[in-house]
């Protein structure tokens, strides 16, 4: 039994397969998928998928579109929170890659924090995505009175990072890139945190693991990031999907049927 915490299926990259794709993922184990629908493009593809049985969403505005997004998109967010096939607010945060983005930092700043209200008042976790930012991150929610329980997205910072954030309670979310052969400081991190405080997650069309690079990646891809992670845990696969369903479960408050 496998859960795909964060997945985004309702990209246009799966527009022709996308039936396909889920049928896949549920052939291969895959119980359930989160769909993430960060982009307020995506909000409608993501209600559509979410009639089905087997996929829950998230939603959220992504720091790197905040500077587009008006005081409308804010209220229909908060409405979307209150869908019961919704678990969480995602994914938000803050992102320092891009240039763009960069120069509007006080607005992906200002935007979190209004995202993080919403998680608190509709007591839903958050999926914080954090790219060339882990420490600012970790300054930036100690500051912060109400801080909701959540995940960090496709952890790749510092094992010290790793310690800080898991301190505070928040889990890792681990992705494709711990396939790479280039990997190693991604590798002691899952070695070093207990396997409590792992999500698994392929952030398709993404992050496509070592096995299929090159292609688009997809929720069945998932099977290689966890058995790496049983691999360096040693312990059978099916122990590292079962502990990281039942991780997943209690962070997102939800029941398998
Ligand atoms: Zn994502």
């Amino acid at each position: 039994m496998i859960i795909d915490t964060h997945a985004h299926i309702s990209d246009i990259k799966f527009d022709t397969d996308r039936k396909d794709v889920i049928q896949r993922a549920l052939d291969s184990g895959i119980v359930k998928i989160f769909e993430i629908a960060c982009q307020t493009k995506y909000w409608d593809k993501a209600l559509e998928l979410i009639e089905l049985s087997n996929i829950f969403a998230a939603f959220g505005i992504h720091p790197n579109d905040t500077s587009k997004a008006s005081t409308k998109d804010y209220k229909r967010l908060e409405l979307l929170i209150q869908n019961k096939k919704c678990v969480a607010v995602g994914e938000i945060g803050l992102d320092y890659h891009y240039k763009y983005s960069l120069q509007n930092i006080n607005i992906q700043k200002e935007s979190f924090i209004k995202q993080l209200k919403i998680a608190c008042k509709y007591n839903k976790p958050v999926i914080i995505h954090c790219r060339d930012a882990y420490d600012i991150m970790l300054n930036f929610l100690k500051k912060y009175k109400c801080i909701p329980k959540g995940v960090i997205h496709c952890f790749s910072g510092t094992l010290e990072q790793a310690q800080a954030f898991t301190k505070m309670g928040f889990l890792l979310g681990i992705d494709g890139p711990l396939t790479y052969k280039n990997s190693s400081d991604l590798k002691q991190v899952v070695s070093k945190t207990s396997i409590n405080e792992l999500l698994v997650e392929t952030d398709c069309p993404y992050l496509t693991p070592q096995k299929y690079r090159g292609q688009r990646n997809e929720p069945s891809y998932i099977i290689e990031t966890l058995k790496e992670i049983a691999l360096i845990k040693g312990i059978s696969f099916d122990e590292a999907a079962n502990i990281t369903v039942l991780n997943t479960l209690k962070l997102f408050n939800i029941k398998l049927l």
